[in-house]
């Protein structure tokens, strides 16, 4: 549909006029009613940004899944973040994102106001850069995200092992992807019938995990892009399998996404993690679902060279972020939603990130039930 050797390869992905052709045929392939998950938050702020929610036939209901790596990251591990930051002669890094996620009483902002040293960092190979720099503090990097960061948050261990970086480590916070579909397809309050799979995840994962997770619950999974054609597109091919009673792991984002995946990055990651069990936030504990540094790396393990057990932690009452995660609620549905709750004074971390359900739907306006509101 678009070469991709012109130079208009990537806005054609923007084309409202392509972008409507397929919103036409998916109108003319629907005959009932369908509920669909996009996994990805980046997907739901495009959809939410390019209007595609308001553009679809009623037939679609589209719910938010949990792939906010912000959102998902448990309260557990952003107290333990917030009590290594306070220590002395430690410089705690992380992506911007996360310090203005609420801990049980206070963020990464307060703390670097109170005097810590809390430094935002691109890449955490920047946090291996500032270790080397500082060789008299012991730098932290908070390694937060989807299977997408695990290459880069591996490969910094392995760069801080090269060149002997002993005041160097990681707090592992990274999360996978098809767990948590397993956990959302088996909960008995599942109403998913088709998945959007997550393209840059898969873009390092590849989609070989996905198609006995689709045998198993019967249910279709397309991988898809980011852009509004990708996304019409990875809709439609959803939509033609239920339409179809047929189901299976389908790839439509293949400009960016193979079947295996990057070999390479998933070697490192085996190489430095290996599968733990792991809580999310407002979801709970889900089995094997995050990645915690094998035994050969335990030394870069922040969690071991800071003793931080003890900590209480508190959720808000209010929040009811769990269950906009798990696509049961939508954010409009939260009492504390664009009063209490707000982009400037969040309770929840679904309304910090830049890839939060609740921010995407504020920031877009969607504040009631009617999508063309
Ligand atoms: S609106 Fe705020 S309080 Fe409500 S679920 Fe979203 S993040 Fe939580």
């Amino acid at each position: 549909m678009i070469d991709e050797g012109s130079p208009d390869f990537l806005t054609g992905y923007r084309d409202a006029k392509l972008v409507h052709s397929v919103i036409h045929e998916i109108k003319q392939r629907i005959t009932q009613s369908w509920i669909l998950m996009e996994i990805c938050g980046g997907q739901t702020h495009a959809i939410m940004q390019y209007g595609l929610d308001q553009l679809l036939p009623d037939e679609i209901e589209l719910v938010h899944g949990p792939g906010c790596p912000v959102c998902v990251t448990s309260l557990e591990l952003i107290d333990q973040a917030l009590w290594i930051a306070k220590q002395p002669d430690v410089i705690f890094t992380s992506f911007g994102d996360m310090l203005r996620v609420p801990g049980s009483q206070e963020d990464l902002f307060s703390v670097r106001a109170f005097g810590g040293d809390v430094r935002v960092v691109y890449s955490p190979m920047n946090a291996v850069k500032i270790a080397q720099e500082n060789p008299n503090k012991e730098v932290v990097f908070f390694a937060i995200g989807f299977e997408t960061t695990a290459p880069v948050n591996a490969m910094a261990v392995i760069q801080a092992e090269k060149i002997g970086l002993h005041n160097f480590s990681i707090l592992p916070a990274n999360v996978l992807v098809p767990p948590a579909m397993h956990t959302i397809l088996s909960s008995p309050g599942n109403r998913i019938q088709g998945f959007l799979a997550a393209g840059h995840v898969c873009a390092v994962m590849g989609y070989w995990e996905y198609p006995p997770i689709a045998d198993e619950y019967q249910t279709p999974i397309v991988v898809t892009g980011f852009e509004p054609l990708d996304l019409v597109i990875g809709i439609l091919q959803t939509i033609t399998m239920l339409e179809e009673d047929r189901v299976a792991a389908e790839n439509a984002y293949s400009r960016v996404v193979s079947f295996e995946g990057n070999r390479a990055a998933q070697k490192m990651i085996n190489q430095v993690f290996e599968p733990v069990d792991r809580s999310w936030r407002g979801i709970g504990e889900i089995p094997q679902s995050g990645l915690g540094l094998r035994k050969a790396y335990k030394d870069y393990d922040a969690e071991r060279r800071f003793d931080s057990s003890g900590i209480n932690t508190s959720e808000s009452e209010i929040c009811i972020a769990g269950q906009v995660l798990q696509g049961i609620k939508k954010p409009y549905d939260c009492p504390a939603f664009g009063t209490l709750c707000t982009p400037q004074s969040p309770l929840g971390a679904p309304m910090v990130s830049s890839e939060g359900a609740c921010a995407a739907y504020y920031h877009y306006g969607r504040k009631t039930n009617d999508v063309r509101a």
